[in-house]
């Protein structure tokens, strides 16, 4: 009861592998090791989520294994005895066996009907150190964490819809004003600067026209990956700022490294093209690009700023980088 009680008050992923380790930890004080997997359904695969070590032994496997992918076919719990005396499993094979000298586990899928989630596994060294009730409330607290992680991960999708755009999968403009003016309070404390760059596709209404509008979302969503491999790592921040316009922040950036980043933008995009029936769409990108907080002190400011800087990119003939 306790256990339900505290589970149903979290939503958040990270939190429910945290209480469900600890909570088996307690409900299996027998165990050396507990391990949770997380079950990707487009790799098809299991990987380590968080595991817990009683005596000193490490946990190398990142990956399930027999075991894991037997309870995941059966979509039911298992209890191993005495793993070298199981017909159902080659223990030669079993890496928890050879590697920490387990013979016992019970192990359970964390599912709802079928769609999983992950796998549960408590181990042993000694054997029979697990009895039929010991898998059976393995399976409950399973059970019962599965549909809160189905619910976190329910409501993070609906935050997600509420924050990205779903063609792109980048920040929409709202919510970007609100991470940079975030970054921006960062950067003054922090003394650093940041790198603001916002792009408009050249021409774009002519591909349009010319090829249609899903020819017309694909060049979008191509531009969207170049941004993403170049710029998309850590604090970051990339949004659809509007149709074919995008604004990207960059953290601790100085003036050369927003110029190279710019003109990388500008020169992939202009090679990378879009094939479409054999022939190759080739589109281009106009950028403005400013380092905060040089001369622009507020988030509108910033943004008036780097739009100018745009548009005089257009006006002098487009396909090219226009800086303070
Ligand atoms: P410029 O070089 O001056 O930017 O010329 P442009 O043709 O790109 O001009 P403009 O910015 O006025 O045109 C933008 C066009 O982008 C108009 C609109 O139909 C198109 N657009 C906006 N959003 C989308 C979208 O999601 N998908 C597609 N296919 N087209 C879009
Ligand atoms: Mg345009
Ligand atoms: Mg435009």
């Amino acid at each position: 009861f306790s256990v339900s009680e505290n589970l149903i008050e979290l939503i958040d992923y990270e939190e429910i592998f945290d209480f469900l380790l600890i909570t088996l930890g307690d409900l299996f004080p027998q165990a050396d090791s507990i391990l949770l997997f997380n079950f990707n359904k487009e790799k098809d695969s299991l990987s380590l989520l968080r595991s817990l070590k009683r005596k000193d032994s490490v946990i190398k496997e990142k990956i399930g294994e027999d075991l894991d992918k037997w309870v995941l076919r059966q979509n039911q719990s298992l209890l191993v005895e005495d793993i070298t005396k199981d017909f159902r499993f080659d223990y030669s094979r079993i890496t928890a066996y050879r590697s920490r000298g387990v013979t016992s586990v019970v192990v359970s899928p964390l599912s709802i009907g079928h769609r999983f989630l992950g796998v549960a596994r408590v181990e042993c060294k000694e054997p029979l150190s697990f009895s039929l009730d010991d898998s059976r409330i393995l399976r409950n607290v399973c059970d019962l964490g599965a549909v809160v992680l189905e619910r976190a991960s329910l409501i993070r999708g609906a935050q997600d819809l509420a924050i990205r755009d779903s063609l792109t999968s980048f920040f929409v403009k709202d919510y970007f004003f609100e991470r940079l003016s975030e970054e921006m309070k960062r950067a003054r404390v922090k003394e650093s600067k940041l790198g603001v760059i916002m792009l408009d596709i050249d021409d774009f209404k002519k591909i349009n026209d010319t090829y249609g509008h899903i020819v017309g979302d694909f060049t979008l969503k191509k531009l969207a990956k170049i941004l993403r491999t170049i710029v998309g790592t850590a604090g970051n921040l990339i949004s659809r700022f509007g149709g074919e316009e995008f604004i990207i922040s960059l953290v601790e950036c100085d003036k050369d490294k927003l110029l190279s980043i710019a003109e990388k933008i500008r020169s992939q995009v202009q090679e990378a093209g879009l094939a479409f029936r054999r022939r190759k769409i080739n589109f281009t990108v106009s950028l403005g690009a400013v380092i905060y907080p040089d001369g622009a002190e507020e988030v509108l400011e910033l943004i008036d700023k780097v739009d100018k800087l745009m548009y005089k990119a257009k006006k002098q003939g487009k396909n090219q980088v226009c800086s303070s």
